[in-house]
């Protein structure tokens, strides 16, 4: 599969820790996407997906979350990289530009949706910004159980996550609009080759289910 960026722990990408995959590639472009760098197919890097779920299951976190770039575009490889995960005990939280629906009519897309424990689903639609909503970008953005083991997922707070390097590179993990990271960057700090903010923000958004 075709990698951008690796991050052994989070806890802004989901709830409790969690290790955090973003996918290159993703041609639903949503306007206003916070990871267009994100959008073509050849950058990143190339992993088999049997190494990732080595990768995730060394760091010990409480499970994985796929984002992008859009992880269905790469479902087959992030389904064995999903399913590895949940066999280890661990949880997987998706996210996706597409619609849950318009997925479950995909047959390349079944396994990485019965891989997947919590889906937040929808293309990011910036008329319909929203800051109060833990994890997603915008109001239309949907959060689905898919199983049973990620119940709590939709109360958990939101965070914006600044790590900084011993050579002075920061990363940005979580949601934040562009002027509260604008204050944020205007202290002298260097924005690092995270992507700041695929969707996220507040509490107490009623989850979906449908398994
Ligand atoms: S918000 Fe997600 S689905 Fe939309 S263009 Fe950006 S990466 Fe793709």
């Amino acid at each position: 599969m075709r990698l951008a960026r690796f991050l052994d722990r989070t806890t802004a990408e989901g709830p409790g820790e969690r290790t955090a995959i973003w996918v290159q590639g993703c041609t639903i472009r949503c306007a206003g996407c916070f990871n267009p760098h994100l959008f073509g197919p050849h950058g990143g890097v190339l992993v088999p997906p049997a190494e990732l779920v080595e990768r995730v299951l060394a760091t010990g976190t409480d499970g994985l979350t796929l984002l992008g770039g859009e992880p269905f575009e790469q479902a087959t490889a992030l389904a064995a990289v999903a399913a590895g995960v949940r066999r280890a005990g661990r949880t997987v939280m998706t996210f996706t530009g597409y619609e849950y629906e318009d997925l479950r009519r995909r047959d390349d897309a079944t396994a990485l949706l019965a891989a997947t424990d919590l889906l937040v689903a929808g293309p990011f639609r910036r008329e319909l910004l929203d800051r109060e909503w833990p994890w997603v970008g915008s109001a239309n953005q949907r959060f689905l159980h898919l199983s049973n083991r990620m119940r709590e997922a939709a109360a958990s707070p939101d965070r914006l996550e600044v790590t900084v390097t011993a050579s002075g590179e920061v990363a940005v993990n979580g949601w934040a609009d562009s002027e509260t990271l604008d204050a944020l960057l205007a202290g002298g700090l260097r924005h690092g080759p995270a992507g700041a903010g695929r969707n996220r923000a507040i509490p107490h958004r009623p989850a979906t289910e449908v398994s």
